[in-house]
């Protein structure tokens, strides 16, 4: 499968995760699209087994802002054994406060498929403008890739 993972410049990773401007527009996106989804009142159901993407069948897709606002809260990183995202545990995400626009949206409520496309691709759209307003290279690029490159980087 082709990864542009390896395009992910990390020292500018680290800086952008540095910069309070990103910080803060990055807690504005989020409460936004929170808010939108509260709105909708999903129900989730099956307690973080779509967080096993090769059991799931699915892909986690992030930007490169998404990806330096959760690396902004991190201190190591778990090791990672399976196609399964490691901050999933006992049916709960431990990365809650800063995790992706993906795990926000997506629930298999079937009463959330009618709303979950467009709006992904409303917040998309702004994820791609809040690039550009900030100067920050745009990349979208598979979640499992990139936990696995930061945790090999982290490790040497
Ligand atoms: S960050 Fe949280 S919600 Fe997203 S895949 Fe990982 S455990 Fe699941």
């Amino acid at each position: 499968m082709y990864s542009n993972v390896d395009k992910l410049n990390l020292a500018t990773l680290t800086e952008t995760a540095a910069r309070q401007d990103v910080t803060t527009a990055m807690e504005t996106f989020y409460r936004q699209l929170d808010r939108e989804i509260a709105e909708y009142n999903p129900i989730c159901h099956n307690r973080g087994l779509c967080c096993d993407f090769e059991r799931w069948g699915h892909r986690l897709y992030v930007t490169t802002l998404e990806i330096a606002y959760f690396l902004d809260s991190l201190k190591t990183f778990p090791a990672i054994n399976a196609d399964r995202c490691p901050f999933a545990i006992d049916g709960r995400c431990t990365a809650r406060p800063r995790r992706p626009m993906g795990c926000r949206i997506f629930y298999c409520d079937p009463t959330a498929a009618h709303w979950q496309g467009p709006l992904t691709e409303t917040y998309l759209a702004r994820l791609r403008k809040l690039h550009t307003d900030l100067k920050v290279p745009y990349l979208y690029v598979d979640w499992m890739a990139v936990l696995r490159r930061m945790t090999i980087t982290s490790a040497t």
